[in-house]
């Protein structure tokens, strides 16, 4: 119910009508208000906000004019959102990306939370990655929060897959700086043959395979046998569910992560810096799962 004390939540990109945030944000506040009595009522409200590049400056302001609690942040802004803010945490700095703005006395704080939710299903598989190789498809926005991921996890090899050898060099040298130990090797396509056999977790972040194009995958059929049955095939992809990489991948025995998860544990981890409480996972996930036609 919107009340005459309703905050706002929201996300900003450009186009945004796509996103599926506000469906699995606002299902968990209605949800969290089920189960409390009408004092303890929390009253937010989570809307998409399309902003064009040359308006984000104009926007940002009237978000604080107006007491917007907080906001995400999906493409074109990611990175143009930085200079606008107080201040940036170490992991959105490490990835070179705001995914999740907050309030603080001083402004607005941007932080990442795509590597949190690249990293909550991992961690339910219970091995050591300091002996690990992590073997990344792709060097786009997505990959980059991958990357952080895989070495806050302290895997012994990144490697990253690319097909343009100077993009791959510029992903590489971003790196240098960084608040976060990060240490990849750099290959073109030409390698995967050799790489895939070494590989205890395959990640793809690239959108081949992305709905409509449901029967492309990244990684060809004679290549995907060279994937050991133990390893994990992750695809950041969502929408088809599984997708053919990650239909290969079960095929090989291997274990299959799709991008589902990442989007539900990133928005989580979004409105639990907002609403300073914890939220139900499930019900986020369960609205995405209905949407999407899973359940
Ligand atoms: P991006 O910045 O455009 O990066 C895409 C990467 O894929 C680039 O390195 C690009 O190579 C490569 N690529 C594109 N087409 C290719 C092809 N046909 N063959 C080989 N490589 C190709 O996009 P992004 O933001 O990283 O997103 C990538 C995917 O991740 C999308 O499917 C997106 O939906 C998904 N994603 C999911 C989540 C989640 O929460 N599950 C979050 C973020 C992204 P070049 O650089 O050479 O063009």
């Amino acid at each position: 119910m919107i009340t005459g004390k309703t905050k706002l939540l929201g996300v900003i990109g450009y186009p945004v009508e796509h996103s599926l945030s506000p469906l699995m944000h606002n299902a968990a506040i209605q949800a969290i208000n089920n189960q409390k009595n009408q004092q303890n009522l929390i009253d937010f409200v989570y809307l998409p906000f399309p902003i064009k590049p040359e308006d984000l400056n104009t926007a940002i302001a009237g978000f604080s004019a107006i007491g917007v609690q907080g906001f995400n942040i999906t493409i074109p802004h990611k990175q143009a959102i930085i200079p606008l803010l107080s201040e940036v945490s170490d992991i959105a700095q490490a990835v070179g990306a705001v995914n999740t703005v907050y309030r603080t006395n001083k402004g607005w704080a941007g932080t990442n939370t795509d590597v949190t939710g690249f990293l909550a299903p991992l961690q339910t598989y219970n091995w050591d990655s300091h002996q690990k190789v992590a073997v990344i498809l792709g060097n786009g926005g997505a990959a980059r929060a991958v990357v952080a991921g895989c070495a806050q996890l302290g895997f012994a090899e990144i490697h990253v897959v690319g097909r343009s050898i100077e993009k791959l060099a510029a992903f590489e040298q971003s790196w240098v700086n960084s608040p976060l130990p990060v240490n990849i090797k750099i290959h073109n396509w030409d390698d995967l043959p050799s790489l895939i056999a070494q590989a205890d977790l395959l990640v793809n972040t690239t959108p081949v395979g992305m709905y409509p194009n449901i029967q492309e995958s990244p990684v060809d059929e004679a290549i995907f046998e060279r994937l050991s049955p133990g390893a994990i095939a992750y695809d950041l992809i969502y929408i088809p569910n599984p997708t053919k990489f990650l239909q290969q991948a079960q095929v090989r025995g291997a274990i299959a992560i799709d991008g589902l998860e990442m989007l539900v544990q990133q928005g989580a981890a979004a409105l639990e810096l907002w609403l300073q409480q914890s939220v139900p996972v499930d019900v986020m996930r369960n609205s995405l799962r209905k949407h999407l036609g899973l359940i």
